[in-house]
């Protein structure tokens, strides 16, 4: 059985070069292991690579927004509904394809609450999750990170996408060619590096002396993130020069171990 990837990231992450490069890397490899690429993005303007289901083939975004009188936004999430209502014929199709592929990649829409925290989004990581191992790979800007507070917000952004999921994860820390992640690495490790760069970053005390709220906020933070980082997975990848491949793809087969010991049982038991 394939494993599926579902890639998610801020706009601007890297999220489609991201897919551009695992995807070139798969088809250098000796044997080439060509994926099977599904594009749930109705507004991207193009995919810089072949995908074997586009959303864009059955949606058109611009005459969803037209015809509903939408928004962007909400143009993006109807188109991903209605495609969503289809969602069986698309898994009938991956699975029929289950036996001469090894990955599945979902590119998921560049807005990213757009698919994270919409019912469409839930249904389709349920149904893949279902019928294929899957693990959620979500794309970290790393030069954008560097700010202590900064790099907190995105671990608790990831945190509760991994909450709601329950998937295997894996933090990718993309543009490693810019800025090295071995910041980000050192942080998850001890959080005490963590506070201390925290406190340089931001000070500690008020002008009376006290501890700022701040301050007493994100060191509790951190110690919810200490128990996160346990349960997950973290590669440095550029996704412009292809460092990380390897790394990114030891991640994802250990993930299938992981989605059947840890998901499997949890969703047979709600079965
Ligand atoms: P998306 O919005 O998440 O899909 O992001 P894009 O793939 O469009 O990338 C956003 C910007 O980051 C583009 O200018 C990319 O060229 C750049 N970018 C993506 N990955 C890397 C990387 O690994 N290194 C560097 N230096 N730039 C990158």
């Amino acid at each position: 059985k394939p494993i599926t990837i579902i890639t998610i990231g801020m706009a601007g992450a890297g999220k489609s070069t991201f897919v551009q490069r695992i995807n070139s890397y798969l088809h250098s490899l000796q044997p080439p292991r060509p994926p099977y690429i599904l594009n749930l993005d109705p507004a991207v303007a193009s995919v810089p690579f072949e995908t074997n289901i586009d959303i864009r083939d059955t949606v058109n975004y611009h005459e969803v927004m037209k015809q509903y009188n939408l928004g962007p936004n909400g143009g993006i999430l109807t188109a991903l509904n209605l495609f969503t209502t289809k969602f069986d014929q698309v898994l009938d199709i991956v699975e029929k394809r289950a036996d001469t592929v090894d990955y599945v990649i979902l590119d998921t829409p560049g807005q990213i609450e757009i698919f994270t925290w919409s019912a469409s989004g839930a249904i389709i990581t349920d149904a893949i999750a279902g019928a294929l191992p899957t693990v959620v790979a979500y794309i970290i800007d790393t030069p954008r990170t560097t700010a202590p507070a900064t790099f907190m917000s995105n671990m608790l952004y990831a945190c509760s996408i991994l909450y709601k999921t329950k998937l295997p994860f894996i933090l990718v820390f993309n543009k490693t060619d810019v800025q090295p992640h071995d910041f980000a690495l050192e942080w998850m490790h001890d959080f005490e590096e963590f506070q201390a760069a925290l406190a340089t970053h931001n000070g500690t005390r008020d002008s009376e002396g006290e501890p700022t709220y701040m301050n007493s906020l994100m060191n509790s933070m951190s110690l919810v993130l200490d128990e996160f980082y346990k349960n997950l997975k973290a590669v440095g990848v550029s996704s412009m020069t292809g460092a990380g491949m390897s790394e990114f793809f030891e991640a994802v087969d250990a993930s299938r171990a992981e989605y059947e010991r840890e998901y499997l049982p949890d969703l047979e038991r709600a079965r």
